[in-house]
């Protein structure tokens, strides 16, 4: 199937006489005639629900089409993208590890490497997400246990060099895992450049509405574990009844410990509900990932025009897919389709302006959130950038003045002059 027909269709097929629509089940429990069939289920022999902390049929159907949607080969559900970050980092390390992530990731991400794996015992470098092969090789050492980096950043928007941060990884017998939350499977799929694991918070674009919070992690099924130093998945696992995950599981190891291990331990499972709104939107994904694109080009285009003569109000635009950006040939080799809806950009007068400019949008709508249907922008230094130091700052690539403008589906003309009429009375 098509990329098209996989977000319509995947994942859920009615039998006969069965309901259309992917129902919610709305049971925490699943009931069985014996309690024999019960324990094969705990003992990982069978597959089926019992509990939905572990799994529940209305979040199977869209990992199963996320899964497909990346190309992968299992997809599990959590509650939120940070919970699909430290679960796909958990998975594989430990207190005495260490991880190489890109400095160009999400604050929220930063901060949980930075502060909490590092209160956990596992320590972070951070590198520059343009980063080659040979640079990156200073930063390994013999406990790091993988690499991981966005595929296009939440909010710099700069794009990683995938095939290099892969080329380090397996050099070194770790993973590479991506977070693909901006440029959606629509429009860069990392498996195909050798990410092994990918990652999303499916709270936006995926979801598309501003409605559920929740992530994802979906296994490309590529990696060997047993190449590389990794007990947790290659030793028999005592919590578990002595299984080892590779021996028992195979290629679908790493998505069996990340449910079994974890997920029974943490507990950071989506709502049946949100699982439904979630799938609910996946299914114009496609659609909407083409409108995003089209309408933010044109508004960057538009923001460039008012960078110079009489009217100029702009100091600096930044959307990858401008042939004067610095990741325009990041941006064509791994988003030719596109890279999202969301653009930065600073105006004249700096921070007070911005706050300006922010208080006067009409349409647009200030909100701590971003890639839903709805024109939205929001001011990271002053929002959800704020516990960062300048320095820190610097580091994930964010201005002071950036303003973080995500175009939604709307008429792109009617977007074009919301910007223009705050323009207007934020820069004299
Ligand atoms: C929002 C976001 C996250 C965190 O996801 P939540 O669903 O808010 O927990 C992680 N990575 C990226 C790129 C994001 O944009």
């Amino acid at each position: 199937m098509k990329i098209d027909t996989i977000c319509v269709q995947e994942g859920y097929s009615p039998k006969n006489g069965e309901p259309r629509v992917l129902p919610i089940y709305q049971s925490t429990t699943f009931k069985y005639d014996s309690s024999a069939e019960m324990g094969d289920l705990f003992d990982l022999k069978k597959n089926g629900f019992f509990y939905s902390r572990l799994a529940n049929p209305t979040a199977d159907a869209p990992e199963k089409k996320l899964a497909a949607l990346e190309g992968g080969i299992g997809c599990m559900l959590t509650s939120s993208g940070q919970a699909a970050a430290l679960i796909s980092v958990l998975n594989i390390a430990g207190a005495g590890d260490h991880i190489i992530s890109s400095a160009s990731i999400y604050g929220g991400v930063f901060n949980l490497f930075y502060k909490t794996l590092a209160q956990m015992g596992i320590e972070t470098t951070f590198v520059p997400c343009d980063s080659k092969s040979e640079d990156l090789e200073k930063y390994f050492r013999p406990n790091t246990k993988l690499v991981y980096g966005e595929t296009l950043s939440n909010p710099s928007l700069d794009i990683l060099d995938i095939e290099e941060f892969a080329k380090a990884a397996h050099a070194h017998n770790v993973p590479l895992i991506v977070d693909n939350t901006f440029p959606t499977p629509i429009n860069c799929r990392p498996f195909e450049f050798g990410t092994d694991i990918v990652i999303h918070s499916t709270t936006k674009y995926l979801d598309g509405h501003a409605v559920a919070v929740g992530g994802a992690i979906i296994d490309s099924g590529n990696f060997d574990w047993t190449k590389g130093n990794f007990p947790m998945l290659t030793e028999p696992d005592d919590s578990y009844h002595g299984i080892a995950y590779t021996s028992v599981f195979g290629k679908n190891a790493f998505i069996v410990k990340a449910r079994a291990h974890l997920m029974r331990d943490l507990g950071s499972s989506p709502a049946p509900m949100n699982a439904f709104l979630l799938n609910l939107g996946m299914e114009t994904l496609a659609l909407r990932m083409r409108k995003h694109c089209e309408n933010a080009k044109k508004v960057a285009d538009y923001l460039v025009s008012r960078m110079s003569g009489k009217n100029a109000a702009v100091t600096w635009v930044n959307y990858p897919d401008l042939p004067s950006n610095h990741n325009y040939e990041l941006c064509r080799k791994y988003l030719p389709n596109g890279s999202s809806g969301v653009i930065s950009f600073g105006i004249k007068g700096g921070r007070e302006a911005a706050t300006k400019f922010m208080d006067s949008v009409q349409l647009a709508a200030v909100v701590t959130h971003v890639a839903d249907a709805r024109t939205s922008l929001l001011h990271p230094a002053s929002t959800t950038h704020r516990q960062l130091s300048d320095e820190q700052l610097k580091e994930c690539g964010v201005a002071p003045d950036l303003i973080r403008f995500s175009v939604g589906i709307e008429d792109a003309e009617d977007i074009i002059a919301d910007i223009d009429q705050a323009m207007e009375k934020a820069v004299k």
